[in-house]
């Protein structure tokens, strides 16, 4: 998916085919075994990936995943993925990724703690502040990006708490990171609104996935006044056509309990195959990747798709929404809140001076929405999907970032 997304656009841009052959690769993959000595005596032996897309135009940026489905391919497209996001926004950043396959959940506290540390130590020559600059991502918090800062800060003799973003506050970390997802995605899409004249107060949402991001912006929108009509997670929806109240489920959530096990009146459960054929004016994919594709693309019935998680959308999904005439905001620009205000924190960290919530959330607004002004300006220009709009600047200052540096030797 995202190799023929950068050949969509190549087509468009004319692209040199040098440049695009280059951003078609990844710079480096790192595979690495972590063998884990668990409670109960046994060893284990987990697999873990970090990959550097491109860090042309500065190091690299990206989460760590923890999940049972990661694999090296979605660690390369998660990564390429990121550069693109950076460059939109024009951070001075490249962009990175990377995983570990494993369920965190079937692990106990000391077991993810170990986990994390020798990871950690796996990729200890190729991460830092000058090189690449790790951040939580699915089934990754605050707690493992410490554990990782840690174990990074012990090996180099020295704290260093510029080597990973997403920290607790305690440590270096920024005030305003962990809403910052869904903060960046509410400024997005309430610009959109105001270039479409939709009122987004009056708008009904449906959110898939209620973990960081999916969460985060549940609470925003919910705040502001939208109505959420429906939210899921992996064990499946729960619908309510008055509006859910978020702020109940989101506890219920904090207690570590499952969307299928909350019961109120007038509250329906709903599997995840039927979830996105609820007729609503927003839908929020925050979930994982592949989400939307040519099987239920047809069933979607909104105005709006803003993209949370990373890749919710294939490209053949992509053909069927906007014949649909469905605005879909793409990943790299509508989650870039995250990586914007991860960004913020490594400059805090760097200068040892710290930010208060409302410079972050000013400064978010600031790059977000230019950025969003930008891809608009382009998608009306040439009359192009926002997702092609936002490819051709980003994927035009890389190439102009590899067109000045050449190619070593
Ligand atoms: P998370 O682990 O906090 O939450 C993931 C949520 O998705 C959970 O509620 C989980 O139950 C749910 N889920 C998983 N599979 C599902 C399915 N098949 N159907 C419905 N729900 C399902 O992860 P997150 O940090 O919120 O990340 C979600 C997505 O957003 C990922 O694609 C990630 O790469 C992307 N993203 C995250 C950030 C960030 O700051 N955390 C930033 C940008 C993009």
């Amino acid at each position: 998916m995202a190799q023929k997304q950068i050949d969509i656009v190549s087509e468009i841009m004319g692209l040199d085919s040098n440049i695009r052959r280059y951003l078609k690769r990844v710079e480096r993959s790192l595979i690495v075994s972590i063998p884990i000595m668990m409670d109960d005596g046994k060893l284990q032996i987990f697999e873990g990936y970090r990959v550097h897309h491109c860090t042309v135009r500065g190091p690299g940026k990206g989460g760590i995943r923890y999940s049972p489905e990661v694999n090296l391919d979605e660690v390369k497209a998660l990564a390429t993925w990121m550069t693109w996001k950076c460059s939109l926004l024009n951070l001075p950043l490249g962009g990175a990724k990377g995983g570990v396959c494993v369920d965190p959940r079937k692990l106990s506290k000391n077991e993810l703690e170990r986990l994390t540390r020798r990871y950690t130590s796996e990729i200890i020559n190729i991460i830092g502040p000058d090189i690449d600059i790790p951040a939580p991502d699915v089934n990754t918090n605050a707690q493992v990006m410490a554990w990782i800062m840690d174990t990074y800060s012990m090996n180099k003799g020295r704290p260093v708490p510029g080597v990973v973003t997403g920290k607790p506050i305690e440590i270096g970390g920024s005030v305003g990171r962990e809403s910052a997802t869904g903060r960046g995605m509410f400024y997005v899409l309430e610009a959109l609104c105001n270039k479409l004249n939709y009122d987004l107060k009056s708008m009904n949402i449906i959110i898939q996935g209620f973990g960081n991001v999916g969460g985060w912006i549940a609470d925003i929108l919910y705040t502001y006044g939208s109505k959420i009509l429906a939210v899921s997670d992996i064990t499946g929806g729960i619908y309510s056509e008055n509006g859910l109240d978020i702020k109940e489920l989101l506890e219920w959530r904090n207690q570590g309990k499952f969307l299928r096990d909350f019961q109120k009146t007038n509250y329906k459960h709903i599997g995840n195959d039927e979830f996105f054929s609820i007729k609503c004016d927003v839908l929020i994919p925050a979930a994982l990747e592949n989400q939307i594709t040519k099987v239920n693309a047809d069933q979607i019935n909104c105005k709006i798709v803003l993209e949370g998680a990373n890749g919710p959308t294939t490209p053949e999904a992509d053909k069927i929404l906007h014949s649909k005439s469905i605005y879909v905001v793409p990943d790299i620009l509508a989650n870039a809140g995250g990586v914007c205000v991860s960004y913020f924190e490594y400059i805090q960290d760097i200068h040892s001076y710290f930010w208060d919530l409302d410079r972050v959330n000013k400064e978010l607004k600031k790059i977000i929405v230019n950025a969003f002004e930008n891809v608009f300006t382009i998608s009306k220009e040439k009359n192009l999907p926002l997702r092609e709009a936002a490819y051709i600047i980003a994927l035009s200052r890389v190439a102009k970032a590899v067109e000045f540096r050449g190619f070593f030797p």
